[in-house]
C-alpha cells in the first residue's frame, strides 16, 4: 500500500507544494515547528533514508540544498537546519527548518498552526524562489 507521502507526491492527498523534480518532491509540514518548515521526499518509496543508494541519496541532498536556499530567501533566517527522524511516517523525508536559534530545531516544542492562506502563501514564496535556482 502506498505511503501517505507517496499519495502526497502523486497529488492524491493535498499538500502545500514547495518544490519538485522528476525524482523528489517538497511540501510544507502540516504541523510545523516554525513557518516555512518543509519536508523533502523521494518519489520512490523507501522508508529509511540510509537504505538509499549512494547516488540517490546524493541527488536527494542536492535537491534539499536547493529547497533550503529557496527557504532562506523566502524566510530570512540565520540558517536553514536539516533533520531526519522518520519515526512517524515510513517514507524517507528531510525536515528543513528556517532557524533563528537552535530552539527552532527542538522537535519536542509544541507544533504551530497557521491558517490555510498563510500556508499557501509560504509554499508559494518558497516555490517561486526554487524556480529561480
Ligand atoms: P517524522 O516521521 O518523525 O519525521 O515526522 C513526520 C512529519 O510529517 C511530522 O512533522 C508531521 O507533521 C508531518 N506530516 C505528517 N502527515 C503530513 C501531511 N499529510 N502533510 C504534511 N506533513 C505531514
Amino acid at each position: 500500500m502506498a505511503t501517505i507521502f507517496t499519495k502526497i507526491a502523486n497529488g492524491e492527498i493535498p499538500s502545500y507544494k514547495c518544490a519538485e523534480n522528476d525524482e523528489f518532491y517538497a511540501f510544507l509540514d502540516i504541523n510545523p515547528l516554525v513557518k516555512g518548515h518543509t519536508l523533502c521526499i523521494p518519489r520512490r518509496e523507501v522508508d529509511y533514508i540510509f537504505d538509499m543508494e549512494d547516488d540517490e541519496i546524493a541527488r536527494f541532498q542536492v535537491f534539499a540544498k536547493k529547497v533550503a536556499q529557496a527557504i532562506k530567501t523566502a524566510f530570512p533566517c540565520v540558517k536553514v537546519g536539516e533533520a531526519v527522524l522518520g519515526l512517524e511516517v515510513p517514507h524517507a523525508h528531510i525536515h528543513l527548518i528556517p532557524m533563528q536559534s537552535e530552539k527552532d530545531m527542538l522537535f519536542s516544542n509544541p507544533k504551530k498552526s497557521f491558517p490555510a492562506e498563510e500556508m499557501q502563501a509560504a509554499a508559494d514564496a518558497i516555490y517561486a524562489e526554487f524556480k529561480k535556482l
